[in-house]
């Protein structure tokens, strides 16, 4: 007889995936997920230019659970696209809340990240509907990954310049993880281009990540894109990349993700503070 070792951790992890699994079943799944907003900061001037937001799950009795956890489940069960118009409820919600004390610029964004898998014509067209309709679209950032550039077809590229036309902005998001194949740039005209935190968590030291960082800003301007840098946690690293003419950054340095009222208290407080 043949013994397969016990591996405890990874019964444990398929474990939680089915508890998820099944949660996610549960009438007031879309209800208990809410959007949390990430401020972005331009670094000229230090002022709060949008946010992107990002799902939180509370569970009544497991706590938080981890996006990294639950998305790829949501995308395989199909909650995704249930989910992601959650997060634009609740996006919408705070421009509102932002609108009450705030005129807001056309250049002020609030991003959201569109899955893979919701890359298809009929879910877009519901997407796109739904944006439209709540008159959300001039303040709306899509994040799209490379992996998504690279699967579009003529059609899809149709309906994401549909959503341009739309006024939605497109960014694209985790740059420089995916693929080394480029050529989608020239097919799909971004906005802006989100550096990684892993190309930004050795900085200034990492002479690799100093060469690499400034190839992608000369890249992102060469194609007219603005640049935002991720996951910046020292001033050193902000420095670095106010210097190397970074435009925006995002990071716990500035802000962890905030739930609603934060974050529009937040922008308030932001909008008084005197420019750099
Ligand atoms: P992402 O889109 O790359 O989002 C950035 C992640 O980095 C967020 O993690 C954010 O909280 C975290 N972060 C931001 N600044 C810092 C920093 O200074 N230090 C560190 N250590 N982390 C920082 P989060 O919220 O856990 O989300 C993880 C991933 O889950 C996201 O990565 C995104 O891929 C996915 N995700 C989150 N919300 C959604 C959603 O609504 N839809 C989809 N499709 N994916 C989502
Ligand atoms: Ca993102
Ligand atoms: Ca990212």
């Amino acid at each position: 007889m043949r013994f397969i070792p016990f591996n405890s951790k990874a019964y444990d992890e398929y474990l939680q995936r089915q508890f998820i699994r099944e949660q996610m079943r549960h009438p007031d799944f879309e209800r208990s997920i809410t959007a949390w907003f990430q401020p972005k900061i331009c670094l000229e001037t230090g002022r709060c230019t949008g946010f992107e937001a990002l799902a939180r799950w509370f569970h009544p009795e497991a706590g938080a659970i981890s996006p990294m956890e639950f998305i790829p489940i949501a995308e395989n069960t199909g909650m995704i696209l249930p989910l992601t118009i959650k997060i634009l409820k609740d996006t919408r919600n705070l421009l509102e809340a932002i609108l009450s004390f705030s005129d807001l610029s056309g250049s002020f964004r609030i991003s959201f990240n569109l899955s893979p898998v919701l890359v298809n014509s009929d879910t877009l067209t519901i997407l796109e509907e739904w944006v439209k309709d709540t008159n959300i679209t001039g303040n709306l950032e899509v994040e799209i990954t490379e992996g998504i550039m690279l699967k579009t077809s003529e059609d899809i590229l149709q309906l994401f310049h549909n959503w341009r036309e739309d006024g939605i902005h497109f960014s694209i998001d985790d740059f420089g993880t995916g693929y080394s194949n480029l050529s989608y740039l020239q097919s799909f005209d971004a906005d802006i281009l989100k550096i990684d935190k892993r190309f930004i968590d050795g900085l200034p030291e990492n002479g690799k990540n100093v060469s690499l960082v400034k190839a992608i800003i000369l890249m992102a301007r060469a194609f007219g894109m603005k640049i935002i840098a991720e996951g910046v946690e020292t001033t050193a690293q902000a420095d670095f990349l106010k210097s190397a003419g970074c435009d925006e950054v995002q990071g716990y340095l500035f802000s962890k993700p905030l739930k609603l009222e934060d974050a529009a208290a937040f922008y308030k407080s932001n909008l008084s503070a005197p420019v750099k």
